[in-house]
């Protein structure tokens, strides 16, 4: 999988739409403190479907829609989305969150659950809990960790998570 396109409308700091185009080779984001940096990467990871409003650095899910400043009012939703080649194809992921009435995600335009792009993402050895997502805080956590959190990252970048998704939904039939 190759991401080439992030799109943003009212996600944090991002109030008007953005839209960046993801060269190959790396992409370096700069600027200065507060100017939205770490929002972008946390966009990314949210239209993904992350779920922890905590890993987010938000109390609750809404704090990711555009709060309002001192001369803009705040906004009611916020969508992302990722445009990204998959075995070839282009694909679009978007997530949705409007105040007062939760998320929801469309692939290619089609309306599916959480777990179906959970899954997307999952298949191609990324996702929200990917550690290719290295976030500021993140190298104090792999320390830190569990033995079995870091087996949740060993296994998330060996590419087997997927399996594990499927397994557990399977167990629950
Ligand atoms: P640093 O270089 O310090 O890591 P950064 O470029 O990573 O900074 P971010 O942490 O991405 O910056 O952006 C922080 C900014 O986003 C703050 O100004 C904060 O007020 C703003 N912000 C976060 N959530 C919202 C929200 N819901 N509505 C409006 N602004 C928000
Ligand atoms: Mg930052």
């Amino acid at each position: 999988m190759r991401i080439t396109r992030l799109r943003l409308a009212g996600f944090k700091s991002f109030v008007e739409p953005a839209d960046l185009v993801i060269r190959d080779g790396l992409t370096g984001v700069v600027g200065p403190n507060g100017c939205g940096k770490s929002n972008l990467l946390e966009a990314l990871r949210w239209a993904m479907g992350e779920t922890s409003a905590r890993s987010m650095r938000g109390a609750g899910m809404e704090d990711v829609i555009f709060a309002g400043t001192a001369t803009r009012p705040p906004r009611d939703f916020a969508e992302v989305s990722i445009l990204a080649e998959v075995d070839g194809r282009e694909t679009e992921v978007v997530r949705r969150i409007e105040r007062g009435a939760g998320s929801a995600y469309r692939i290619d335009g089609r309306d599916v659950r959480a777990r179906d792009v959970g899954l997307l993402f999952a298949d191609a050895a990324t996702g929200a809990h990917s550690p290719a997502l290295v976030s500021q805080n993140r190298i104090g956590a792999v320390i830190a960790a569990k033995p079995a959190e870091r087996r949740a990252m060993l296994e998330e970048a060996a590419g087997i998570a997927g399996l594990h998704v499927r397994r557990r939904e399977a167990e629950t039939r």
